[in-house]
């Protein structure tokens, strides 16, 4: 029998094509994230054997641990909230951090990764909305944190991520799409040394097809492979 997980990314990335298509981009432009925060080992494992190859976690314990089981046969990404004082961990353990939204953070993997002798791909998380409550750096901010980063050797920023507030219709979310890919535009025309724009790393559950049709490379899909999570208690 096909289990729910892999018929639920089957259906997703149908979803994604034909939003591609609507579009005229590539599919295979677009990559599927699997994020599973709260999600046990079992289901990821199905995940992985239904060919998704980004694994996305938000806290440094929890994916810890998985990593430590599962491996690196896919790559493992950070999308949560990142402590400096857990940068160490973050990178020996992911392939691309999207949650660097702060100078000292950068300077901080860095430091690191210099350390480690590697080479740690990032994305910069830019707040769109201004809203308060969530993390990235503010879209006035965002170029000159471009800058001030661009120069550390230890890291390569690969593109930009984002979060827009949570709305009932995806359309709402789509202004918030169009204005991150305008920002890797600009960034773009600015020609900053050793900075990269590949990545576009939005849209969720909840939006994910109108991200893809405002360019998105990557897609965070959580709740609509593994289904609702659990309240989270204190952690
Ligand atoms: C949890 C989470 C997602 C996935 O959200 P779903 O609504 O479950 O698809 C994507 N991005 C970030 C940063 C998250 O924390």
């Amino acid at each position: 029998m096909e289990s729910t997980v892999s018929a639920n990314i089957a259906r997703v990335r149908d979803t994604i094509a034909e939003a591609a298509l609507r579009s005229g981009r590539k599919v295979s432009d677009v990559r599927l994230m699997a994020v599973t925060k709260t999600v046990d080992d079992e289901r990821i494992m199905e995940a992985i054997e239904a060919g998704v190859d980004i694994i996305g976690e938000s806290y440094v314990q929890e994916a810890k641990r998985k990593i430590e089981k599962m491996g690196k046969s896919v790559e493992w990404h950070m999308i949560g909230y990142l402590q400096s004082n857990k940068a160490k961990y973050a990178v020996r353990l992911f392939d691309m951090i999207h949650s660097v939204d702060r100078f000292d953070l950068a300077v901080e993997i860095d430091r690191r990764a210099r350390a480690a002798g590697m080479v740690t791909s990032i994305l910069i998380e830019v707040n769109i909305s201004g809203e308060k409550t969530k993390s990235g750096i503010p879209y006035s901010e965002a170029m000159p944190l471009i800058r001030a980063v661009a120069p550390l050797e230890h890291l390569s920023i690969r593109g930009l991520m984002t979060m827009p507030p949570w709305f009932d219709d995806p359309e709402e979310a789509r202004p918030y799409f169009v204005k991150l890919r305008a920002l890797r535009d600009w960034v773009l025309e600015e020609r900053i040394d050793h900075v990269e724009m590949r990545e576009l790393s939005m849209g969720m559950s909840g939006d994910y097809q109108v991200a893809v049709e405002e360019g998105a490379t990557i897609v965070r899909v959580g709740r609509h492979i593994f289904g609702e999570r659990p309240l989270r208690g204190v952690r």
